[in-house]
């Protein structure tokens, strides 16, 4: 039988470890000890009967694969090396390493009762505080803003973002406009067009006060800070003959049947991927059905792969359980009881559960 080593047990790298299962050996490597529902990330930040609905252990994914809990140091085209030193030797691999982000959007720790205690002591942090400043007017800054309002509607969120609007991406002047009406009544105060001279000396997510100056010169006083940019493709670990397909910025550059560039056998989905459309979990899991089901073809001889035809842009964007906006391929923009109702309400926890075998409390 095949054997095929999957790097991240993210959303696309799960995904693909369960649908090649019962057709391949699978190892999934991922130093975490559970899948992280990031799309829940915020929600279980702020309210603590969500904390639990971020994690899902690995033990119950797959029936006959194993999950190596370790970080891998080193991919050639046919073997993957782990921190531990050992050598997985592969027929097939699959890059689905995804990207960093900081906490508490994404996890900077691998163990899951770890990353649970660090959200519980900085949800009392931001509890204590009555002035929030959020850097950055993207998808996380505005989704913390809605999960902050939604609990703690009197506490003062400020934003701020060098770029002139909210929500930078293809989206509709529509979209924008009526996401700056539901800020609007949440008493949100957005400076756009500006940053601040230098970061708070403070670090992030622990309260005390932090003032600080934009660069048109305003001053802001805030009791607790987040940084809200800075997302990092994960793709340190390829051998010399991988490398080349590693651009610049990190991004790993596929073929349109999602094989690394140059590359006969090794793959690549997910946030780790230059695939020309927004970084969604979502996108991940449509990418893992097309490497998983190229795979399988290659391992039944067949030599006609499907080619992965990248998404217009689609955003799903909660502001609170009640909130929101979204952008809907063939749908175009829908207001905030559709997003509620697709996303805002249960946070596809329920999807989540079922891929990793868990009940959904
Ligand atoms: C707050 C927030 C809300 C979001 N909401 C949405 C949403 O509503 N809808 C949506 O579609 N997307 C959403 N996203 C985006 C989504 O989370 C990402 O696009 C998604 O995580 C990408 O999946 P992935 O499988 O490529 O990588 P990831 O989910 O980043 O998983 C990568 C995995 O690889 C592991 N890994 C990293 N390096 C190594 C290594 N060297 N060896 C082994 N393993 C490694 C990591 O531990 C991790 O488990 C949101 C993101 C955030 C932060």
């Amino acid at each position: 039988m095949a054997t095929v080593a999957i790097i991240g047990g993210g959303y696309g790298g799960a995904a693909t470890a369960k649908a090649l299962d019962e057709i391949a050996d699978v190892v999934l490597v991922d130093p975490k000890d559970a899948f992280v529902h990031n799309i829940a990330a915020l929600r279980g930040l702020i309210n603590p009967e969500w904390a639990d609905r971020v994690f899902y252990p690995y033990g119950r994914l797959l029936t006959r694969g194993r999950v190596v809990q370790d970080r891998a140091i080193r991919v050639d085209p046919g073997a993957v090396t782990i921190a531990s030193g050992e050598r997985i030797p592969a027929d097939y691999i699959v890059l689905a390493s995804g990207s960093s982000y900081p906490f508490p959007a994404k996890m900077d720790v691998n163990d899951s009762d770890t990353a649970k205690a660090k959200i519980a002591i900085t949800r009392s942090e931001l509890a204590k505080a009555d002035r929030v400043l959020l850097l950055g007017a993207g998808p996380v800054g505005l989704e913390l803003t809605g999960e902050i309002k939604a609990v703690w509607p009197k506490k003062a969120v400020t934003i701020i973002d060098p770029i002139d609007d909210v929500l930078s991406g293809q989206y509709t002047d529509e979209l924008r406009h009526e996401l700056r009406r539901q800020l609007g009544e949440l008493g949100v105060n957005l400076l756009l067009g500006t940053k601040l001279v230098e970061e708070p000396q403070s670090p992030p997510g622990v309260a005390g006060t932090v003032t600080a100056i934009t660069t048109s010169g305003q001053p802001i006083t805030a009791d607790i800070w987040f940084r809200c940019y800075g997302i990092v493709p994960n793709s340190d670990y390829l051998s010399e003959e991988l490398a080349s397909a590693r651009l610049a910025n990190g991004h790993l550059e596929v073929t349109p049947e999602l094989r690394l560039a140059g590359q006969e056998t090794v793959f690549a989905i997910g946030d780790v991927t230059a695939i020309p459309e927004s970084k969604r979990g979502g996108a991940a899991g449509r990418h893992a059905q097309i490497a998983a089901g190229n795979i399988r073809a290659l391992i039944e001889g067949r030599d006609e792969l499907t080619a992965y035809e990248p998404a217009p842009p689609l955003i799903l964007l909660p502001l609170g359980p009640t909130g929101g906006v979204s952008q809907l391929p063939g749908r175009g923009f829908v207001g905030a009881e559709e997003t509620a109702q697709i996303k805002g309400r249960d946070m596809f926890v329920g999807n989540y559960a079922e891929l990793f075998n868990v009940t959904a409390e």
